[in-house]
């Protein structure tokens, strides 16, 4: 499907064409091609090759050549020797929010700007406020629509992004018209972090719905506004968020589901295998010859490609092709497999509610315990427990489980692991514990022999039943520690000890793929929210999700066992 592509050659030739002044004509025959072309249900090679392009108003003979010649060769002429006469990064004034071509070319013209960084230092300088037509408040305008360009540039984090969806499709949802709406792209994929959002609705009149879209209160600026595609910047409670919105008949939403999710090279590998049973793949559906074999359904096309049904965290060709096709795919742990959290802090380090409460929310949600892992006295800054504390708090826990109940609060500790490697707590304390989780803390910035070392060293421990966040990093915010990998994962299967999924958005650590090499090598992985208050409780999906893209199933999760079940796992490393 080339319709977007090409569709943006055409408006970038108009827009170099305005920024160098050229016949006016032409620029609006050129953006009108572009709107036909990204407008067009059906794809634009099919479209030339039943003639049907050829007939269509607004599309003339010169176009018609340049849409053959890039359907043959992938480029224009036209456009290669457009884009010699300007500066090379003088298109990206265009993607400045609120810069027309009209404001570019005056800008190229009196100052000679060709550049974001030339014409930040133009509105410092004050140069452009000076220029006729602009002034202050237009000036300033562009300043702000630089900033807001650069945060968004950025990629989001999963949070934020399923933020922003569920944002526009609660918009959305009562509209007359709406047959199915869905998120597709790496949203729908629970990938860790996302550029853009997608969703996906099925309908007869797709314009009303983006109209409804780029009118809706969150939207800062529309980016592009189309008869089935619509483009915007809104606003959520944590940062500006680029969502499309796309309308598709509904014959075809199984078949743009499927295309829009991605990831690419997953898609490309239904590709091939559609062709080499000589079928076409689109994001209009299945097609062999001109009859259409699947589109409405996206478990259709799946099936009649011959594979099992690919869930949408699986697809980004790593084995899942294949494993459809030998009908082994794995069955992806749920949610609703979840018994319990195996992380979590309270007030008495540096939590915010307490035991009770905490236990309180958890058997809300369903779980049927919860263990307590405040940290150990070397945090101070999370004011962790001494072992004294310690002492008191599991006799605490004791207590409470007496009167509790339909839940059980098992007594535990995120204990630091220390420089030396030693542990923050000594072995007798930590017996008297139900489930002992051990982390880095400090010194992430070490070289990698001795993050490494410290982890094993700590998994050695036969009461150290799980390593908690183990490479430590922060998405987007800090890098991930030096960390072997690969030796933790070995000498975790080798210790019988688990490694944590740390569902908080920020850490989604263990990774997916790091999920993969675990399960491969028989590592259990405990999914824990690292939770401080009662909401965060909430963020087990976010560990759930990142443990399915990594093929977990139900029994490669220790927190889907029972809790009795639970305690003798915990039991048998110590008898190892
Ligand atoms: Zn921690
Ligand atoms: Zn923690």
């Amino acid at each position: 499907m080339k319709n977007a592509l090409l569709s943006e050659l055409f408006e970038q030739m108009a827009d170099i064409m305005e920024i160098l002044g050229e016949d006016r004509f032409r620029i609006n025959s050129y953006r009108k091609v572009a709107r036909i072309i990204s407008d067009m249900p059906s794809d634009v090679e099919m479209a030339l090759a039943t003639g049907r392009l050829a007939e269509t108003p607004g599309i003339g003979k010169s176009s018609l050549a340049k849409i053959e010649e890039f359907l043959k060769t992938g480029t224009i002429t036209a456009h290669k020797e457009l884009l010699k006469k300007i500066p090379p990064t003088l298109l990206e004034l265009l993607t400045i929010p609120g810069m027309g071509p009209k404001g570019v070319k005056a800008i190229y013209e009196k100052l000679k700007v060709t550049s974001i960084a030339e014409l930040k230092d133009a509105i410092a300088s004050g140069a452009v406020a000076e220029l006729s037509g602009f002034g202050d408040k237009k000036a300033a305008g562009i300043a702000k629509g630089i900033e807001f360009l650069e945060r968004a540039t950025g990629r989001i984090r999963l949070d934020q992004a399923l933020e922003a969806a569920d944002l526009v499709i609660a918009e959305l949802e009562g509209l007359a018209g709406i047959q199915r709406m869905q998120e597709a792209g790496s949203v729908r994929r629970r990938a860790e972090t996302i550029g853009d959002v997608d969703i996906l609705v099925a309908a007869n009149k797709g314009k009303r719905i983006i109209e409804a879209f780029t009118k809706a209160p969150f939207v800062q600026e529309v980016l592009a506004a189309g008869a089935t595609k619509g483009s915007a910047m809104i606003r959520t409670e944590s940062c500006p968020v680029h969502v499309d919105v796309r309308v598709v008949p509904r014959e075809s939403f199984g078949a743009a589901a499927q295309y829009f999710t991605g990831s690419k090279q997953h898609n490309v590998r239904l590709r091939e295998i559609a062709v080499k049973a000589k079928l076409k793949l689109n994001e209009y559906g299945l097609f062999k010859g001109k009859r259409t074999i699947a589109g409405a359904v996206e478990e259709e096309i799946y099936q009649k490609l011959g594979l099992d049904y690919i869930g949408p965290m699986l697809r980004e060709d790593r084995g899942e092709v294949e494993a459809a096709k030998n009908h082994c795919l794995p069955e992806a742990v749920e949610s609703e497999d979840i018994k319990g959290d195996l992380h979590v802090h309270t007030n008495a380090s540096d939590g915010n509610c307490d035991i009770s409460e905490l236990a309180r929310a958890a058997k809300k949600l369903g779980y049927k315990y919860i263990c307590v892992t405040d940290h150990s006295k070397s945090s101070a800054i999370a004011s962790g427990l001494s072992p004294k504390e310690l002492g008191r708090q599991i006799k605490q826990i004791r207590r409470l489980n007496e009167q509790l109940k339909g839940i059980t609060i098992l007594a535990g500790t995120e204990v630091d692991i220390l420089a030396d490697s030693s542990l923050d707590f000594d072995n007798k304390l930590l017996a008297e514990l139900d489930f002992v989780i051990a982390a880095i803390h400090s010194g992430l910035a070490s070289p990698r022999e001795k993050v490494t070392t410290r982890t094993l060293k700590a998994m050695d421990n036969p009461y150290v039943h799980c390593i908690s966040h183990p490479t430590g990093r922060l998405i987007g915010q800090r890098e991930a520690m030096d960390i072997d990998i690969a030796a933790v994962v070995k000498h975790a299967a080798e210790t019988g000890t688990a490694l944590e999924v740390n569902a908080n958005p920020w850490r989604l650590d263990l990774k997916d793929t790091h999920c993969k090499m675990a399960i491969e090598a028989g590592v259990k992985l405990a999914i824990g929210t690292d939770a401080h208050s009662i909401e965060q409780l909430g963020l087990m999906g976010f560990g759930v999700a990142t443990a399915a893209r990594g093929w977990a199933t139900q029994a490669d999760v220790l927190n889907t066992l029972s809790a009795e079940k639970m305690k003798s796992w915990a039991a048998s490393k110590r008898k190892r």
